[in-house]
């Protein structure tokens, strides 16, 4: 079906099979007559499909019953505001890798007391601030396990004295994760899980409740734990998508086999990277993601950068256009990005290497 190389950052590439079900669903939703966005969500149909993506995300994650997985509209930015809400009285941290981060901290700074804890901006958040101490009179720390705009990751669950929130927006199911030692892990789900128009949030029930604060009623995660994410109508159609991803996601065999691939598919692309004398990466080498990467043109060959955009879009290549506040290229390769897609991309940086230097 893909006639071209999705490198975009998100929205992004999605398993075949989950478009192809999410097409078959629009013309005939599980045998209704109607397609999924017309009928109830209070139908037994629907019901199914909303138990059925709790229970994936729950198998896949391993989420213990401590923790309850909750399905949001308002995208990752509005649970940046959330957080705050529900977790912020006193003091809260946040590590500031990147622009995503930044902004979950002014929305805590709006509500009390925040602060970065380090900071990476000082040299356009290459690398992940390392060596900070966690103060333990903080309401949480708070973290983006990766950030999408630099390719940087921190791809390990970190031991936290205080509560730990994490945007796991753009690495969430990319590897095991050991959702116990997270307050909240949340995200926007149109990196690695599904379409634009739903988020994810992943929280411990007896970490809520403890502020102080009125909370609105549609921004308080306890209104979403009781009404199973169905307090008003949920965002059917992405959750649908959403569903179907996760399906694809356990047929190949869940999220030690997919870090197996993404693992393989980044090295394949960074040894390019390293290899090809025309390209470096901007990424601190001990912090590179293995969901985005990002490279710009080595010295020397600044001027080329029009002209290997031009050659890669000739050869298929879609959304490699880094972000503008890091310039050069960005190449996301979530889940659903084939390892043949990433080929195609090094084929074609060592080709363009070869032609520029007969
Ligand atoms: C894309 C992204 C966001 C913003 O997501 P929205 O759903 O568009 O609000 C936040 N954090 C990270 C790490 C992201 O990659």
């Amino acid at each position: 079906m893909k006639k071209v190389h999705n490198f975009n950052a998100g929205p992004c590439i999605l398993p075949d099979q989950a478009i192809e079900n999410a097409i078959d669903a629009l013309k005939d939703f599980a045998g209704t007559g109607m397609a999924v966005i017309e009928v109830s969500h209070r139908s037994k149909e629907w019901q199914a499909v909303m138990d059925e993506c709790r229970a994936l995300w729950k198998e896949l994650l391993n989420i213990p019953d401590t923790h309850e997985v909750l399905f949001l509209g308002g995208g990752a930015s509005m649970e940046f505001l959330y957080v705050a809400m529900n977790f912020l009285e006193r003091k809260a941290a946040y590590l500031e890798t990147g622009v995503w981060a930044k902004k979950a901290l002014k929305e805590a700074k709006g509500l009390g007391e925040a602060y970065a804890i380090a900071s990476s901006a000082d040299s356009t958040y290459s690398y992940i601030p390392k060596g900070y101490e966690i103060p333990s009179d903080i309401d949480y720390l708070h973290i983006t396990t990766n950030n999408t705009i630099y390719g940087t990751e921190i791809p390990y669950d970190m031991d936290c004295p205080v509560p730990l929130i994490a945007d796991m927006s753009s690495d969430i199911m990319s590897r095991p994760v050991d959702v116990s030692k997270y307050a909240l892990i949340y995200g926007g789900a149109q990196k690695n899980v599904g379409p634009a128009g739903v988020s994810f949030a992943i929280v411990r029930k007896d970490a809520l409740g403890k502020v102080s604060r009125y909370i609105p009623t549609m921004l308080d995660y306890r209104t979403h734990i009781d009404g199973e994410s169905m307090f008003n109508t949920p965002p059917v159609f992405p959750i649908f998508v959403m569903n179907e991803t996760l399906k694809w996601l356990k047929g190949i065999g869940g999220v030690e086999a997919i870090n197996r691939i993404n693992k393989e598919k980044a090295a394949l692309l960074y040894d390019e990277i390293d290899r090809n004398s025309m390209f470096t990466g901007t990424a601190a080498k001990e912090d590179r993601s293995i969901m985005n990467v990002c490279f710009v043109m080595a010295p020397g060959y600044e001027n080329l950068q029009d002209e290997f955009m031009a050659f890669a879009k000739d050869r298929g290549m879609v959304g490699i256009k880094g972000h503008r506040s890091v310039g050069g290229f960005r190449a996301s390769i979530y889940n659903a990005c084939p390892k043949e897609s990433v080929q195609a991309l090094v084929d074609c940086m060592a080709e363009f290497e070869k032609l520029k230097k007969q």
